[in-house]
C-alpha cells in the first residue's frame, strides 16, 4: 500500500474547520484535522506542502513518517506546523485502524475504560445565573462543569468595542481587580447553592500575573476546584512554582503546548495536575501519546482540550486515545450532535456519541469519522480571528 493523494479540505459550516483526507493507492483513505482557530490557511498551506513527501511512502508507518514531516523542514515545531502534522498523522492513524479493520483506540492499548468522562461550560452575568447554568448542565447528566461568570475575560472585562469591519473582532478591555474580585464570591455561591459535590472547574484564560494567580488558588481552596485552568501564560514555566508553593488548588495548563518539549519540565517537577494537550495540535495521536507516556510517572492527567474550534475528527481522536491511556483525567466536551451543528453533521458523518456525562469514541475501524467533501466545497473558508484583549489604557493584554 502506498500513499496516492492527500487533500486539504478548509471549510467554514458553522466556523472554520480544517481536515486532511489522505487516500491510498488501493482506495482505503483516512481523515485526519488540523484545525487551528484563526490560522486555518497557514496550516493549511503547511499541510500542501508537507504533502508531496508523502506520496509513494507506506501509510502505515506512523512513526517514520511523523519524523520525516517533523525533521524535513528543520523550521520544526510550532502552532501552526505542529497543526499540519497533526491533520496528517489522524489522518494515517485513521487509515491504519481501517486496514487493520479495527477502532483506533485497540491499536493503543484497547480500552482502559468505558467511557470518557466529560465537563461542559456553564456560563452566566450573575452568580445565581451561573448557579442557573451549572444545574442545567447537572440535569442533563454533566458531573464535571465549568463555571465562567460574564463575556471573556469574566469580570476583569471593563468594556468592549465594536467589530470594525466583518469577520476582524474589536478588542476587550481587562483588568484583574475587578475579576479577583468576583470569582472567589462566584465560587462561594455555586457551593453554597449546589452542595460539595458537583465537580467544578474555572478558567483564568492566562489573565493574571504569577502573584495574582497564587492568590486565587489560594482564595479558592475552600470551594475544591477539580481544577484551575490556564491560570498563567505557560511560556514562564518557573512562575508555577509560585502557585503550587501557595495552595493545593490542582492546576491545569497545555492547550497552546505543541510538543513533548513544552510539558517536560512541569512534568518533572508536578507543576500541574491535568495537561490540556490534545493530538491535533501536538503533531497527532503519535506525539500526544508519547507526551501522555511522560506524563504517567508524574502522576499527571489529560484533560484535553475540546472547545468547538476542535471539530469532531480532532474530538474523536482525543476520545481514542484516552479511551486506551491509563492517566486520563477529563475531556473538555461540545456536543456535536446537539442543535446547531446540523451543517456540520452533514459533511462529516455521526459525531462521537455522549451520554450521561461521558463521551465514547465510534466502533467502526480507524478514527469512526469521514467527510464528504461536496458538502465540504459549499462552505468556503471565511476570515476569522482569536479575541483581541488589553488593559483598561489600551495596552496589550498577557506578560
Ligand atoms: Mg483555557
Amino acid at each position: 500500500m502506498k500513499i496516492a493523494e492527500v487533500r486539504v479540505i478548509l471549510t467554514c459550516p458553522t466556523r472554520n474547520y480544517l481536515f486532511v483526507k489522505i487516500v491510498a493507492d488501493n482506495g482505503l483513505y483516512g481523515v485526519g484535522e488540523g484545525t487551528l482557530s484563526g490560522s486555518e490557511l497557514a496550516v493549511a498551506t503547511a499541510a500542501q506542502h508537507a504533502a508531496e513527501l508523502l506520496i509513494g511512502q507506506d501509510p502505515l508507518k506512523t512513526e517514520d513518517l511523523w519524523q520525516l514531516i517533523y525533521n524535513w523542514s528543520y523550521w520544526r515545531g510550532g502552532p501552526v506546523f505542529m497543526a499540519a502534522l497533526g491533520a496528517i498523522d489522524t489522518a494515517l492513524w485513521d487509515l491504519k485502524g481501517k486496514a487493520a479493520n479495527m477502532p483506533v483506540y485497540q491499536l493503543l492499548g484497547g480500552k482502559s475504560r468505558d467511557g470518557v468522562l466529560t465537563y461542559g461550560h456553564a456560563g452566566g452575568s450573575s452568580p445565581e445565573q451561573v448557579a442557573d447554568s451549572v444545574r442545567s448542565f447537572q440535569e442533563r447528566g454533566y458531573r464535571v462543569i465549568r463555571a465562567q461568570m460574564g463575556p471573556y475575560g469574566g469580570s476583569g472585562n471593563v468594556r468592549s468595542d465594536p467589530s470594525p469591519r466583518p469577520g476582524v473582532p474589536g478588542a476587550s478591555y481587562f483588568e484583574p481587580a475587578p475579576y479577583l474580585a468576583e470569582v472567589p464570591k462566584l465560587f462561594e455561591h455555586l457551593r453554597k447553592e449546589l452542595g460539595g459535590e458537583v465537580e467544578l472547574l474555572h478558567d483564568v484564560h492566562e489573565q493574571l500575573t504569577p502573584i495574582q494567580a497564587a492568590w486565587l488558588a489560594k482564595q479558592l481552596e475552600p470551594y475544591r476546584l477539580f481544577f484551575l485552568e490556564d491560570a498563567l501564560p505557560p511560556e514562564h514555566y518557573e512562575s508555577f512554582r509560585v502557585v503550587r508553593a501557595a495552595s493545593t488548588t490542582p492546576l491545569a495548563i497545555g492547550e497552546i503546548f505543541t510538543s513533548k518539549w513544552d510539558c517536560i519540565r512541569l512534568f518533572q517537577e508536578q507543576l500541574i495536575d491535568y495537561i490540556r494537550i490534545k493530538p491535533i495540535h501536538v503533531g497527532g495521536i503519535t506525539e500526544a501519546r508519547k507526551i501522555m507516556t511522560l506524563a504517567e510517572p508524574a502522576q499527571i492527567r489529560s484533560a484535553f482540550h475540546g472547545a468547538a474550534d476542535i471539530g469532531p475528527v480532532g474530538q474523536a481522536a482525543s476520545l481514542h486515545l484516552q479511551t486506551a491511556i491509563h492517566n486520563f483525567g477529563v475531556q473538555e466536551w461540545i456536543d456535536f450532535n446537539a442543535p446547531g451543528h446540523e451543517k456540520l453533521r452533514d459533511l462529516i458523518g455521526e459525531p462521537c456519541a455522549w451520554r450521561d456525562g461521558y463521551a465514547y469514541p465510534h466502533e467502526k475501524p480507524g478514527l469512526g469519522m469521514d467527510i464528504d467533501e461536496n458538502e465540504a466545497a459549499k462552505y468556503p473558508y471565511k476570515r476569522a480571528y482569536m479575541p483581541i484583549v488589553r488593559r483598561s489604557d489600551g495596552t496589550m493584554h498577557r506578560y
